[in-house]
Formats: C-alpha cells, sequence, structure tokens
C-alpha cells in the first residue's frame, strides 16, 4: 500500500471511518497528534508493533 500523502510505501495502514489509509512513517507521525482525537489510535499502536515485530 501506498503512503495517503508521498509516494513511499505506507508502514501502517489504518482505517477510518470505513475508509483505508496508508501511512509512511514520517507522515504517520505528522498526522499523530490530529488522529490522536480518535478512539482508534490504541487499535492503530497495536498494528504498528505487529508490523515492527
Ligand atoms: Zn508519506
Amino acid at each position: 500500500m501506498q503512503c495517503h500523502y508521498c509516494d513511499r510505501e505506507a508502514a501502517v495502514a489504518v482505517e477510518k471511518e470505513h475508509i483505508k489509509v496508508g501511512l509512511c512513517e514520517e507522515h504517520f507521525r505528522d498526522r499523530l497528534e490530529e488522529l490522536s482525537e480518535g478512539d482508534w489510535l490504541g487499535d492503530l499502536e497495536e498494528k504498528l508493533d505487529v508490523d515492527r515485530s
């Protein structure tokens, strides 16, 4: 999956309001503050750990 914001390969894929969005690690960090408003951030962090293991 490609990052939603640039041409790099996405490090994480998140689903928000039934739309799947890929984010590279840089853009994931950029968006972390605004994303943290949602309840799904906990799930996202779990997925990130899985991806890195
Ligand atoms: Zn990116």
